[in-house]
């Protein structure tokens, strides 16, 4: 493959302190160059190496940005949920249950509706700056309809999920016992071939604390790694358990005791935080603050899904963490892009330091804060994912 080399970059992202200032590692009017889909030089475009060859790209002194890595996202569905939004927003609360409408929805579905919404939530995400996508299971809960969702997930993205432990589906209503065992059995033998992670709701309305270690040491063994879903709708053991069996990421996070917050902070696991939930079940937002000052590792996830959180943008995540989490524009950007590398225990991706993909957001703008400032404006003006340009506004 031939080279590239985008100059006149006004203020370029690499997320790595060796290169620029702060954590961010900013080098203001930059130029980096890509070899063969990788970084292969970042830095001040006054010291761009002699002879670096190939294809031209002028930023025109807009900003470059790492492509955002969003680790968190239930994109293998159909229907969607608007009366049940509309209804909300109405006055009714959200609960788990709402989760059924759309497992009816998919246990009907042919593979190619699948294949087709998990293609068109996966470009539209790309389009705003996504080059690094987790996409879970969860909405087939049977041994057929799991391992089909994590086939059709597998086609779009390789950090594939999954998550039979989901909510208990209607034909185990009133023993979820009998499925936490389906999940951590039968089930997990057709998944484990198809998934890198596992991940279960630990929540009010979904699955407890013993069904949850159970569901995810099984899957341990079965060489997937796990991930939870903590603490959205209410307090429980969730982030204990995740912690205690090295989970790569805690995820949601609203409720949280101090000890979770000692754990996280103290443990290899991540916290992931999305709140594209919060938002759109009209909740508290979790306290970013906490987290951060405690010196827990926070990611940022869009967690797409139908029913709570039915947006692709992180870049409309960053706008949220910063103005109603606290975050500052620069934590929330990290959190966007090497946070949620860390949260895909993935060193390739998320900064763009000499040996990275070259995963690259040109924002049309003079820096990244203006993803914050100028919430919900199309900011992504071109992606290259591996070196490739693959999405372009202008
Ligand atoms: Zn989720």
């Amino acid at each position: 493959m031939s080279g590239l080399v985008i100059d006149g970059i006004a203020s370029l992202v690499t997320n790595d302190p060796g290169s620029g200032r702060g954590p961010l590692g900013v080098v203001e009017d930059a130029a980096l160059v890509v070899q063969d889909g990788r970084v292969a030089w970042a830095g001040p475009r006054t010291r761009l190496p002699e002879g670096a060859g190939g294809e031209r790209y002028d930023a025109g002194g807009r900003a470059v940005i790492p492509g955002f890595v969003d680790s968190h996202a239930h994109l293998v569905f159909a229907g969607d949920r608007a009366p049940e939004f509309e209804a909300r927003m109405s006055g009714r609360p959200y609960t788990a249950g709402g989760i059924r409408t759309t497992v009816a929805a998919t246990r009907e579905a042919s593979d190619d509706a699948l294949r087709a919404n998990v293609r068109r939530l996966v470009a539209e995400a790309l389009r705003s700056g996504t080059t690094t996508i987790e996409c879970k299971s969860g909405y087939g809960l049977t041994v057929a309809d799991e391992a089909r969702s994590l086939r059709v997930a597998g086609e779009h993205t390789s950090e594939v999920t999954y998550l039979g432990a989901h909510v208990v589906p209607p034909e185990f209503a009133g023993d979820s016992d009998a499925y936490a065992e389906l999940v951590a059995g039968a089930m997990l033998d057709a998944c484990a071939p198809h998934a890198r992670w596992i991940d279960v709701f630990c929540d009010r309305g979904a699955f407890d604390g013993d069904q949850t270690r159970a569901i995810l040491t099984a899957g341990r063994q079965r060489g997937l790694v796990p991930r939870v879903h903590a603490g959205q709708l209410g307090p429980g053991p969730g982030v204990r358990i995740a912690v205690e069996l090295g989970a790569a990421s805690a995820d949601h996070l609203t409720h949280l005791s101090d000890a979770d917050v000692e754990a996280l902070a103290g443990g290899g696991t991540v916290a992931t935080l999305l709140p594209g939930a919060e938002f759109s079940t009209r909740s508290p937002y979790p306290d970013a603050r906490r987290l951060i000052d405690a010196g827990a590792t926070v990611a940022l996830a869009a967690d797409c899904n139908p029913g709570s959180s039915y947006t692709t943008s992180i870049p409309f995540c960053v706008a949220l963490a910063v103005r109603d989490m606290r975050m500052t524009p620069d934590e929330a950007v990290w959190s966007a892009t090497m946070g949620g590398a860390r949260a895909l225990r993935r060193s390739d991706v998320g900064h763009l330091a000499p040996g990275a993909r070259a995963d690259i957001v040109l924002l049309d703008a003079p820096s990244h804060v203006h993803l914050s400032y100028r919430p919900g404006v199309p900011l992504v003006a071109r992606v290259w994912k591996d070196g490739r340009p693959v999405a372009a506004a202008v």
